[in-house]
């Protein structure tokens, strides 16, 4: 098999729930690909699927969570390792977590244990991995500190994460994943719970990682705009599967699906008109419990037809790389919108 060039290739991932109430796929179906050195983003609204599908990369599911399909991994000397037929608590996941694949969850007060020191913490991996003494791997957690922009760095790395403000746990949690020297950085919603001007200033420290240490990223987000300028491809998740996939640039040119559109219309506008709303999509995620038979997103869009609640619509080729999930671009809908215009 060829992973030329793609360092991680999702295939057909399903996570699914066994709960009292019934089986919840939380992913379903879902597949795309990571490029090495480059940038995807999966976005979507609270509940779609995209924070399960990021923790299942590195088999972080709570032990009543189903896994099927492929996760893809292209180890450092080539050869490929299917994540999902791992052990979730064997070595051999334990070494992908502690080396190859790093993560920066959302909110860092609740990731970062409160009773140990940052060094502590930063340390932890590069002694257990990378065979560092205590004194180099403290020596090195304050080289990281400073280059995430800690002051004083020599003197903080022995606080505790209540010591730090929002942003510099934030910061420190991003000096923790480079610990690792990994090759991918999953980071999962990592501006949420930071004021605007922290936003910004964390995403720019990401990318300038990303680009230093040449990582491949995959950044998950709700908000689109937060993408727009961080990565290369998006992924347009809602409920569980990826509806559009492409180049950031021609997502946001021409985007096809209705939930695509939907979402970029909802973001704010600087140069809007004086009193102008931001239009937001009707209706909400349907109940984990409901699985439709059509398209998942049928009860919320104003084109649906008959046959799209009668079954799911089939991927389909915009361009080499945009794909779109939707009836109102197949063969015979075109046609039909074509002579209806004529
Ligand atoms: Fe809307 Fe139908 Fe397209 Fe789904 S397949 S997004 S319901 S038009």
């Amino acid at each position: 098999m060829s992973m030329d060039n793609i360092i991680l290739e999702v295939k057909d991932l399903a996570v699914k729930f066994k709960m009292n109430e019934g089986d919840v796929y939380a992913v379903n179906g879902v597949n795309y690909i990571l490029p090495e050195g480059k940038s995807i983003g999966i976005v979507g609204e609270s509940g779609c699927g995209k924070t399960v599908s990021s923790y299942a990369l590195n088999r972080l599911l709570p032990n009543y969570a189903n896994l099927s399909g492929q996760i893809l991994f292209k180890e450092r000397d080539g050869s490929i390792t299917d994540i999902v037929k791992l052990k979730p608590e064997g070595k051999e996941i334990r070494r992908i977590r502690g080396k190859d694949i790093s993560m920066i969850f959302q909110e860092p007060m609740t990731s970062l244990s409160p009773v140990h020191t940052i060094c502590n913490q930063i340390s932890e991996a590069m002694i257990l991995f990378q065979g560092m003494t205590k004194k180099q791997a403290r020596n090195r957690s304050i080289e990281l500190l400073k280059l995430v922009g800690i002051p004083h760095a020599e003197r903080r790395v022995d606080e505790y994460p209540f010591q730090f403000s929002g942003g510099m746990r934030q910061r420190a949690m991003i000096a923790m994943a480079l610990a690792r020297n990994p090759r991918v950085l999953i980071a999962d919603e990592p501006t949420t719970a930071l004021d605007v001007t922290l936003q910004a200033q964390v995403l720019g420290l990401i990318q300038d990682m990303q680009n230093e240490f040449n990582l491949s990223l995959i950044l998950i987000t709700h908000d689109l705009g937060v993408v727009a300028h961080m990565v290369d491809y998006i992924y347009i998740m809602y409920f569980g599967r990826i509806v559009e996939s492409g180049p950031v640039l021609e997502i946001f040119d021409n985007p096809y699906h209705p939930y695509t559109k939907g979402l970029l219309k909802s973001i704010p506008k600087l140069r809007g008109k004086r009193g102008e709303k931001v239009s937001s999509i009707p209706g909400t995620v349907p109940s984990a419990y409901y699985e439709p038979k059509g398209c998942v997103f049928a009860a919320r869009c104003s084109h649906a037809m008959d046959k799209c609640v009668e079954k799911s619509p089939e991927e389909i080729c915009i361009s080499a790389e945009h794909k779109v999930s939707c009836y109102l671009y197949s063969g015979e809908e075109e046609e039909k919108n074509a002579a209806d215009a004529g």
